[in-house]
């Protein structure tokens, strides 16, 4: 009998040895079936579930990528409650608004070195249009033509495609021509009215965001999903965003990934909302490895985590750590992350995923292995 077949008869819950049972045999499970793993399954159980799922999947490889970020600016229209990275346009001496020359600065830097990847993300400033980033766009692509460009959450799309009076469906098309090769999955926050409408309200709803990522994938992008996690949302609204992100990618096989975001609360206006504890952070990635089942890939975030929280998810379903970032990104370490100074070489990225006995593998942007590091 497999070990995991043995912990399953071993579960005196009838409900979840069902559930266990169906995973095994890899049917799906349904919203109500997810919602009692959040509620009633201990966490070695979810984690032991999980983590042979992720096995089935990837053997024993983790992936890790060389990439580095630009945030172009963090001057923002909206105001979202759990944001402690953006500044209003009225307050925007004490942001910072980056130029075209400063963006492309940035990529010089890493000339000669082995990146794949920018990912570019940043608030939605009122003046940086959707002609601003395609030049954007055309001068990366010009200068360093094997870059990948992940760019621009669907909350940034939105407003560009709609200032500039275009169709989400023109606009995509248009960026995509213009060097964009895949879409981060920031923005998505919780998809569910009741929760949105209290967190970030005034930006692009839930619905508006599938339909931008739906337009990516039917143009052949790939594109990534968040979820935000651990304030005011109940298990329920989690269930129902990665529902509502199931269902699309049951049409499209668009995603890539599917990255929880933990909701972090320094120095914004949720300050009084206490943090998930490092338990409920591991039940999440595991209840989301076993629930989004069309989604090859689970990514844990490191600079939101920490190191080591992140080693310890490779236990609970996760298959991806990000990458070496260099310090290009300010979005968790202005929320009180453990990383003020997200930063990791190569050598420690691979050491990292090495001493939880994974097999370090570097990727680009859609998982083709760049280098396998052999144990
Ligand atoms: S989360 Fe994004 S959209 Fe919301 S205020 Fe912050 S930068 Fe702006």
């Amino acid at each position: 009998m497999l070990p995991v077949q043995e912990l399953i008869d071993s579960e005196k819950d009838g409900d979840l040895r069902g559930i266990a049972n169906k995973i095994v045999a890899n049917e799906r499970i349904n919203e109500e079936e997810g919602l009692m793993l959040f509620e009633k399954a201990s966490l070695p159980f979810v984690g032991m579930l999980a983590n042979y799922r992720r096995e089935q999947l990837h053997g024993d490889i983790t992936y890790f990528n060389r990439n580095f970020h630009i945030e172009p600016t963090n001057v923002c229209v909206y105001a979202c409650k759990f944001c402690s990275y953006s500044r209003l346009y009225a307050h925007r001496d004490e942001g910072w608004e980056l130029t075209m020359e400063n963006m492309l600065d940035v990529v010089r830097q890493y000339d000669g070195k082995p990146v794949t990847e920018v990912h570019i993300v940043g608030g939605v400033h009122p003046k940086m249009n959707l002609e601003f980033f395609a030049e954007l766009l055309r001068k990366i692509k010009a200068h360093r033509p094997g870059l990948h460009i992940k760019g621009f959450t669907a909350v940034e799309l939105d407003y560009m495609f709609r200032k500039a009076k275009m169709s989400v469906e023109e606009g995509m098309k248009y960026l995509n021509e213009a060097g964009l090769d895949s879409l981060p999955g920031g923005g998505a926050e919780i998809f569910h009215p009741e929760v949105r409408e209290q967190i970030a309200d005034d930006k692009v709803d839930g619905t508006g965001w599938l339909y931008i990522h739906e337009a990516a994938h039917k143009l052949g992008m790939y594109t990534n999903a968040t979820m935000l996690y651990g304030h005011i949302e109940k298990y329920w609204h989690r269930i129902d965003h990665m529902e509502r992100l199931r269902r699309l990618q049951d049409r499209t096989h668009g995603f890539n990934t599917f990255i929880p975001l933990k909701f972090r609360n320094k120095d914004n206006e949720m300050s009084d909302v206490p943090e998930s504890s490092l338990p409920e952070d591991m039940k999440m990635y595991a209840v989301a490895r076993l629930y989004l089942d069309n989604f090859p890939h689970l990514k844990a975030y490191w600079p939101m985590l920490g190191r080591q929280n992140a080693q310890l998810t490779l236990g609970f379903g996760v298959n991806d750590i990000d990458g070496t970032i260099d310090d290009s990104t300010k979005i968790y370490s202005m929320a009180g992350s453990e990383e003020q100074t997200p930063a990791m070489s190569t050598e420690q990225l691979v050491t990292l995923i090495r001493q939880v006995k994974r097999k370090p593998v570097e990727r680009d942007t859609l998982y083709h292995h760049v280098q396998v590091f052999e144990n």
